[in-house]
């Protein structure tokens, strides 16, 4: 997990598009253009988000709780969700 060389960058990424990985009971967003590679993803929950692998996030690979409290500490809000029982989240409107 230390190769930083590896993280997405907004110039890899379609600045204005959100990407979507889904699982049976959640759906995880990613804004590329928001990151600011704070990394609390990767150190939060490393086998979900994988910096240097496409695609980089596995939303089956945590439980919901799990990956729902590591995108509540994305300071850009890069990072978002929806889950099955209603849990929602997404960037501020700009
Ligand atoms: S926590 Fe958010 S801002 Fe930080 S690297 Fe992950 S997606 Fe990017």
């Amino acid at each position: 997990m230390s190769n930083e060389q590896n993280m997405p960058t907004g110039a890899n990424e379609n600045k204005s598009k959100i990407r979507e990985y889904a699982a049976s009971e959640v759906v995880i967003t990613w804004e590329a253009s928001r990151c600011q590679h704070a990394k609390e993803c990767v150190n939060g929950l490393p086998r979900v988000f994988k910096f240097g692998e496409r695609p980089w996030i596995d939303p089956a690979a945590a439980s919901v709780d799990e990956i729902v409290e590591v995108i509540d500490r994305c300071p850009s809000f890069a990072l978002g969700y929806r889950t099955e029982d209603g849990l929602n989240r997404v960037a501020p409107a700009d």
